[in-house]
């Protein structure tokens, strides 16, 4: 790859290096891993990305980023702005417009100069306050001199000294109007600016200008110390990031093109019925280089012409969610976690075991053989909670058993409420039986995205009043119907019953469970249809997954390492899951003793493996086996 390895500085041995979890690195923990200074360099994979922000920063072009959430998006537009020349940053100011007190004035200097003009324009107002009050007191003392040598009243000289005085300060605001407002200062900026705008309303991108409550009397504060810069105008010669760009409303997504094209924009009040809104500066420049960020359906939905606009002008680029395992990758990740606990400066640093097992843990989570998972916020949350329980204990490293410790902690939602769902079924008695069981078939059921659950089926097959029907309950009616019907067709070949003049009923034992995905269950329905019509039992200490075609082939689904795990948790023997699938298993150690993962590429092999009780069971897939070779062949079967 184009990105740098890990510090030079630390030994690699080589000979190690491709079975070593941490690469071969000769290291006592991460803090003997120097962390590079550019942002730039410290991503880990994504080198297409990579490449095309060094590209962009060059050329000053748009990005749009389009993938999962926590794969770097930020980090590469943050690393974009330290790549673009910082000589060019401006500062802006906002002055009073003498003229048209609604629209201001606005300047642009080099940075740092802003500064300067500010100082010499309040030494001037001061000075010119100075003078007033000097003059102030002379009137004063006159006014009062002259009452007296007069014998007027002395309440009269003091009222007139009053008066004077409140002319005095009541005036003394026509100096302040002097002063210009800064809305941008890039005098302390060391490298171009970053603005994140993801989720802003309008006037935090746009600009705008506040409300005066006191709008005339002349209490009021000058227009143009009112007006407040956007991102769009803090990110000129920097880079603006948005992610999510399809949450801006599609009004501000218009005029946030319009400053894309004309590189300035002027700044007025957004809501509509303020004094903020009559006030409207000159432009204000914006030439930003803007990174799109967001999921596919993100890109979808975001204005069409801005997105043409952005495409048009600039790159468009795929996150990667996994990342070939390679030694120098594993290598890559350790960096990571130094990289992690330098940024958070209060950690303590990881033991080699610690850091293999964070390592174990990206490979287990890219759910696919010989990859690495590149989703580094999660990863980089797990080193942080690893690393804040050693710091509890006051340990001078965080270990392998803080790491264990943590990814428990640090369950999802969903594992936690199967875990607890788990739990709870244990009381009543749903587990595993060692009995054989008539037309129910444990399946394996994926919850929100990282979480496996065993959820049993059942079917019962009646005769049909009128035509037969599936009859199955909420919101997994769809995929049973699908199910049976694709299960209907293989039955045909060898039984003589006709499906379609049954009622079929299914039911999901206990499926209350909200965001339970199912559409992976073909093959549970399948053998407990068979199983139900065939009246053979079937075994209960087998778990299965998979999906099946017309043909009967055991086609592949998401999330087999989960769903495995969930098996083992559930106390199943075996567990039969899609042949295809077979390089994405990745479970922990401590289930690989509990259970046997028996791959299928076909309908027969799950009967095989399921169906218990001679001689229906071998009768059965005789008739199944005769007719594999002809109706399982598409060219005979259709
Ligand atoms: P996104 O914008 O894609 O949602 P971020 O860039 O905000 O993700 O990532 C959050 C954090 O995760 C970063 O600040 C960084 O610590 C870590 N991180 C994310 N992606 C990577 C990566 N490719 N290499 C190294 N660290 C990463």
């Amino acid at each position: 790859g184009s990105s740098v390895d890990v510090d030079p500085g630390v030994e690699i041995d080589e000979s190690i290096a491709e079975d070593d979890l941490l690469g071969g690195l000769q290291i006592e923990s991460t803090a003997d891993i120097e962390v590079p200074d550019r942002l730039v360099d410290q991503v880990i994979g994504q080198d297409e990305a990579r490449d095309i922000i060094i590209k962009a920063a060059k050329q000053r072009r748009h990005v749009m980023m389009i993938g999962s959430p926590g794969t770097g998006k930020s980090m590469l537009a943050k690393a974009m702005s330290q790549l673009l020349p910082r000589e060019d940053l401006q500062d802006v100011l906002v002055y009073h417009n003498p003229d048209d007190g609604n629209e201001p004035k606005v300047r642009t200097v080099p940075a740092g100069k802003g500064e300067q003009i500010i100082d010499a324009h309040k030494e001037e107002a001061r000075k010119r306050n100075q003078m007033r009050s000097i003059l102030m007191w002379i009137i004063i003392a006159i006014v009062i001199g002259y009452t007296i040598l007069s014998g007027a009243s002395p309440l009269l000289g003091i009222i007139a000294a009053v008066v004077i005085w409140l002319f005095f300060r009541y005036t003394s605001r026509g100096t302040d109007a002097m002063v210009p407002n800064m809305i941008v200062d890039n005098s302390d900026q060391r490298t171009a600016p970053f603005e994140d705008a993801t989720g802003a309303h309008a006037g935090a991108l746009l600009g705008d200008v506040r409300h005066d409550p006191f709008q005339s009397g002349g209490m009021e504060t000058p227009s143009h110390d009112r007006v407040e810069p956007g991102g769009i105008h803090k990110s000129n010669k920097g880079v603006l990031f948005v992610d999510e760009i399809n949450t801006l409303d599609v009004r501000t997504q218009q005029k946030l093109m319009t400053a894309i094209q004309e590189g300035e924009f002027a700044i007025t009040g957004q809501s509509e019925r303020s004094s903020g809104a009559m006030v409207q500066t000159e432009p204000v420049p914006c030439d930003f280089v803007m990174v799109a960020a967001g999921n596919m359906d993100a890109m979808e939905n975001m204005h069409p012409a801005l997105r043409s606009r952005i495409k048009g002008y600039g790159y468009e680029v795929y996150m990667d969610d996994t990342i070939e395992e390679t030694p120098e990758m594993r290598r890559k990740y350790v960096r990571f976690i130094a990289q992690e606990i330098e940024r958070d400066g209060r950690l303590p640093h990881f033991n080699r075991e610690a850091a293999k097992e964070v390592i174990l843990e990206a490979k287990r989570r890219a759910g696919r053989k010989d990859h690495l998972s590149l989703l580094m916020r999660e990863l980089g949350g797990l080193v942080r909670v690893a690393g804040d329980i050693a710091r509890a204990d006051d340990r001078e490293f965080t270990n392998r058993e803080d790491v264990l410790q943590a990814k428990d902690r640090s369950r999802s939602i969903e594992q936690q409420l199967a875990d607890d769902y788990i739990e709870r079924r244990k009381d009543y008695e749903l587990q595993v039986t060692e009995d054989g069981v008539e037309g129910r078939v444990n399946g394996l059921a994926v919850m929100g995205q990282d979480s496996g659950i065993m959820l049993p089926v059942m079917a019962e097959i009646a005769p049909a009043q009128g035509p037969g029907q599936v009859i199955a309950t909420g919101q997994l009616k769809e995929m049973a119907e699908e199910s049976v019907q694709n299960v209907s067709a293989i039955i045909k070949k060898f039984s003589d019953v006709n499906l379609s003049e049954k009622d079929v009923h299914i039911q999901f034992v206990q499926a209350g469970q909200q965001g339970v995905d199912g559409d992976s269950a073909s093959i549970t329905v399948a053998t407990a249809v068979i199983s139900a019509l065939e009246d053979i039992p079937v075994d209960q200490t087998v778990a299965m997954t998979g999906s099946l075609s017309v043909r009967g082939d055991v086609l592949p689904v998401g999330g087999v390492t989960h769903k495995i795990e969930a098996a083992a948790k559930a106390g199943c023997d075996k567990v039969i899951i899609p042949e295809t699938n077979e390089q994405d298993v990745m479970i922990e150690d401590e289930y690989e003793d509990m259970i046997e993962i028996i791959p299928c590429s076909n309908i027969s092999e799950v009967l095989e493996v399921a169906l218990i009780g001679q001689p229906e069971k071998d009768s059965l897939l005789n008739r199944l086996k005769q007719i594999t070779e002809s109706a399982f062949d598409p060219q005979v079967s259709q």
